[in-house]
């Protein structure tokens, strides 16, 4: 899952980038209001993490202009802001949650998951298709009753695939899903991760929709 944080704090921006990524997220990193919109022009993040008081543009009015455009990403406030006005005008404007700082990285890694589980109408934490189950909150998954190796990125292909089974995700798609900005991305590292893939799972379980890309039926 691909993530925007929009934080002007270099040392919380820092270690919620690092946190973030240990706990298998891409994570996009802007320190700036007017940055983080145009970066959400894109389209390209399953969640914004913003804070309020920003530089450029403050976080509400990014907040609010989105919302204006038609965009429903889901929206996690982190802000030191405790006033219970603040924190109503933020979800007034449309934001999902928030957070207040200092936070614990553990709470926020939690309540991510939390709302992107409620984005792909799942009430369980698990992921289960056919004989598969992936655990994202501790990367564990499983495949006939059998625990499944996979790497940080295969993980994330996999849940990228099965947000909606049956429909193609085309190669740069898939790039977009799984790398963020500062990643360096091969020129065919998704068909080897895709190789592999169909190598544990066997090649029906992921179908090649030739000159298109590639999908998990929806009928396992
Ligand atoms: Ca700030």
């Amino acid at each position: 899952m691909r993530l925007l944080l929009v934080e002007d704090d270099p040392m919380i921006g820092d270690s919620v980038r690092k946190g973030l990524r240990q706990d298998g997220f891409t994570v996009d990193w802007v320190q700036d209001g007017r940055a983080g919109e145009l970066a959400l022009d894109e389209k390209v993040h399953d969640l914004l993490l913003l804070d309020l008081g920003l530089p450029g543009k403050e976080g509400l009015e990014v907040l609010k202009s989105i919302r204006r455009k038609g965009n429903r990403i889901p929206v996690l406030i982190l802000t030191a802001r405790d006033a219970v006005p603040d924190r109503v005008a933020g979800l007034n404007a449309g934001a999902d949650d928030y957070l207040i700082k200092p936070f614990d990285l553990e709470e926020l890694s939690a309540r991510i998951r939390a709302l992107l589980r409620r984005q792909a109408g799942r009430a369980e934490e698990v992921i289960r298709h056919g004989e598969l189950t992936l655990v994202p909150a501790t990367h564990e998954a499983s495949f006939g009753g059998q625990p499944l190796s996979l790497s940080a990125r295969e993980f994330a292909l996999l849940e990228a695939l099965l947000e909606r089974p049956g429909v193609v995700l085309s190669i740069p798609q898939m790039e977009e899903k799984i790398y963020g900005w500062d990643d360096e991305v091969g020129s065919n590292t998704i068909e080897v991760y895709i190789h592999s893939l169909r190598k544990k799972l066997g090649a029906g379980f992921i179908k090649n929709v030739r000159g298109v890309g590639y999908m998990i039926p929806a009928t396992p």
